[in-house]
């Protein structure tokens, strides 16, 4: 079934290392319905690596993530894609026109609603520029786009997207100028509303935002709890 707001995640014993070598994330965690959880910690605490492994393209070494009681790694890729939104810290852009790559997750938008999330994104003055208006091929190889334009692509996929009730957020502002990133921000909070939603950042002004504030440091939780509490 879908997420929905009497939905549980527990994280148990989650283990990882990408080599034998480096240090592991290992943390034991649970959300529920349409908490926020804000992810913060030092840069190579292992933020990025906990997203990723919400995300199910990175498998456990040890220790289990499970959607109301079934673990993730028992779900297809193709299912869990069906849940979740997930905003790398370096999104990746394919050699699709502009208006694809924003349907993404929802092939049937109409040229409307994929202008509409343009211009909540504050992409319009860009796709003015663009020989072909949001026809033209972008990614690889094509028009390259700025850090910030990608993360704004990606966002405004998140916009569009009217049934994924899980939002995973890694650093989806930090390629964007503190003006612009208010901006948005002021549109990104309706967003997580009625959404599961972990968010990694090194922009602190999120954290009042958040139900939960995870602080990592080298793969563990070193503190957790509420704004007020930590
Ligand atoms: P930042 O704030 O810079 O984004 P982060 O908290 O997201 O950092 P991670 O990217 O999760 O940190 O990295 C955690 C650790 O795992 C670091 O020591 C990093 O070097 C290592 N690491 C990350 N990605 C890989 C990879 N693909 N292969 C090997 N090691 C990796
Ligand atoms: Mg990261």
């Amino acid at each position: 079934p879908d997420w929905n707001a009497q939905s549980r995640l527990q994280i148990t014993g989650l283990t990882f290392r990408y080599a034998e070598e480096q240090p592991q994330i290992k943390m034991t965690l649970n959300a529920e319905g349409y908490q926020k959880i804000g992810i913060i910690g030092l840069s190579g605490s292992g933020k990025s690596t906990l997203i990723n492994l919400l995300s199910g393209f990175l498998s456990p070494t040890a220790g289990r993530i499970r959607v109301n009681g079934v673990e993730l790694t028992s779900f297809s890729q193709h299912d869990w894609q069906q849940q979740v939104i997930y905003i790398p810290q370096n999104p990746y852009i394919f050699k699709a026109t502009l208006r694809a790559n924003i349907a993404f997750y929802q092939p049937e938008a109409t040229i409307e609603q994929v202008r509409e999330a343009i211009k909540v994104v504050g992409l319009t003055q860009l796709v003015s520029e663009l020989s072909n208006g949001i026809d033209t091929v972008i990614g690889e190889g094509s028009r390259t786009l700025s850090g910030g334009q990608a993360q704004r692509i990606a966002l405004a996929r998140a916009f569009l997207d009217k049934k994924r009730k899980i939002l995973l957020f890694d650093e989806p502002t930090a390629h964007l100028d503190i003006e612009t990133e208010v901006e948005l921000k002021e549109k990104m909070l309706p967003l997580m509303e009625n959404h599961l939603v972990f968010f990694a950042t090194h922009r602190l002004h999120w954290m009042k935002e958040m139900d939960q504030i995870i602080v990592m440091d080298a793969g563990k939780t070193i503190e957790q709890g509420t704004l007020k509490e930590l």
